[in-house]
């Protein structure tokens, strides 16, 4: 059970209610978020909750059934968006498409990106400073500098930056730079560096574990949620299954069953989800179709020559035409969407 708390609850209509929930035997906890306090009540007497909800302490009360209870659509039935300002919304009306290269490396391969995202209107480039890395002999990502000039060359031009964080200790010297915070897969259950996202005010995206079911990411979103920051995007970036003719299996199964179960909105990496180039446009366009508020594709101006994932990376020529396909994709949905059987 979701209970809302009034704006300006005071001391003796707060006693009161927890006189209520203690007299009903439930387990409760607390949850201060940048847009509300809520009180999480768990595993008490069955209890009429209109009883709850005329409390002065409380502004609205829902009955959750559901494992998840925050990042659960039972109690928010509208969908979730995302503001990152400027206009740059993620989980509205309309598709995202994000960009960007697996790594940061260099200034001016950030500034060409740009130039050329600038072109195609993608608004939100990707780009890892901190790589999480199979071999400790791999590029390991340019650091704070590398994301320093990343920010500035993209803010220059209006265009916002969603970069991994992997320790909870990074966070403060990233965050004057960062619009998004990106969770990666491997760190999908770190809780210590969920908990901390909580208490950050900016949005952050949760990717799927490598072998995560989609409970877990959901028990990851209700951490951070329940840590305090309500605005979370999760992402789908293919799972490990058997199958061995490609990286990961794209589990798009994934999108309506999460729209169904949640209001945060859901974007796809077709990139890490496949590793292969030649399947990255054709997933993400049935990403379109699948339901997905978005997705977030590898991008380098020569493949062959990237630091890291050039084998997933789609070169210039061959983004620009994923994105004219994704636009006509999307307004074809909504056609579909809009159109009144007769
Ligand atoms: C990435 O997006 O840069 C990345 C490392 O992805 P994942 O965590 O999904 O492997
Ligand atoms: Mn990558």
């Amino acid at each position: 059970m979701i209970i809302q708390l009034t704006k300006d609850t005071d001391t003796k209509s707060y006693e009161e209610l927890i006189q209520v929930l203690d007299k009903n035997k439930f387990q409760f906890r607390e949850v201060k978020t940048q847009l509300g306090s809520y009180l999480i009540a768990l595993e008490g007497n069955e209890t009429d909750i209109r009883k709850i909800g005329n409390l002065s302490a409380v502004k609205d009360v829902h009955a959750v059934n559901a494992k998840q209870q925050l990042v659960s659509s039972k109690w928010k039935t509208q969908p979730t968006v995302i503001d990152l300002g400027d206009g740059i919304q993620i989980g509205g009306r309309d598709f995202s498409v994000v960009a960007g290269p697996c790594s940061v490396e260099n200034a001016d391969q950030i500034k060409e990106m740009r130039d050329f995202m600038l072109e195609q209107q993608i608004s939100i480039m990707r780009g890892g400073v901190f790589k999480p890395r199979s071999s400790p002999y791999s590029y390991r990502g340019a650091g704070i500098e590398g994301l320093k000039y990343f920010s500035s060359l993209c803010h220059e031009q209006n265009i916002k930056i969603i970069t991994e964080v992997m320790e909870a200790e990074k966070i403060e010297a990233m965050y004057p730079y960062v619009d998004v915070f990106q969770v990666g897969a491997r760190n999908s259950q770190n809780f210590h560096l969920l908990d901390a996202l909580g208490k950050v005010d900016k949005p952050v995206l949760l990717k799927r574990g490598l072998s995560g079911t989609l409970d877990e990411l959901l028990f990851s979103a209700e951490y951070i949620f329940s840590g305090g920051n309500e605005r979370i995007i999760l992402c789908e970036r293919g799972i490990r299954t058997y199958e061995k003719a490609y990286r990961n299996t794209l589990d798009l199964n994934a999108v309506p069953m999460l729209k169904e179960k949640t209001h945060l909105p859901v974007v796809v990496d077709p990139s890490h989800g496949t590793g292969k180039r030649g399947m990255v446009e054709p997933l993400a366009l049935a990403s379109v179709m699948s339901g997905a508020d978005g997705i977030m594709v590898e991008i380098h101006k020569n493949p062959a020559k990237a630091f890291s994932d050039g084998e997933q990376s789609l070169n210039f020529n061959q983004m620009a035409e994923l994105n004219r396909k994704v636009i006509a994709t999307s307004q074809f949905l909504e056609g579909l969407n809009t159109q009144q059987s007769i």
